[in-house]
């Protein structure tokens, strides 16, 4: 799990994470430009092969964490998964 923010709480599937040992800027990428769109891709690549993928974005949905790469979406992707999270308590990924 990509460790940036101390303030996060700490949960036991974070130690699992497929990306414990990737470098955390592939999951902060900053911007649009072609190395930031690459990164992006690198990261949720990472994240599609991660048996905790599902309780990433869970919890990213619940945090409302608005940046980086969560549970293999980016943050424009979760914007829909958390209006419907909010209407339905259903994570429905795009
Ligand atoms: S889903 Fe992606 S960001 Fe989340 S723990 Fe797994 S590899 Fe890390």
């Amino acid at each position: 799990m990509q460790i940036v923010n101390f303030e996060l709480e700490q949960e036991l599937w974070m130690q699992e994470g497929a990306c414990v040992f990737a470098d955390p800027d592939l999951f902060f990428p900053v911007g649009s430009s072609m190395k930031a769109l690459k990164q992006a891709a690198e990261a949720k690549a990472i994240c599609n092969e991660c048996d905790v993928k599902l309780d990433c974005l869970e919890y990213a949905i619940r945090t409302n964490q608005d940046s980086g790469v969560w549970g293999g979406t980016t943050e424009d992707e979760r914007k829909s998964i958390r209006r419907e999270y909010k209407k339905t308590g259903n994570l429905v990924a795009s």
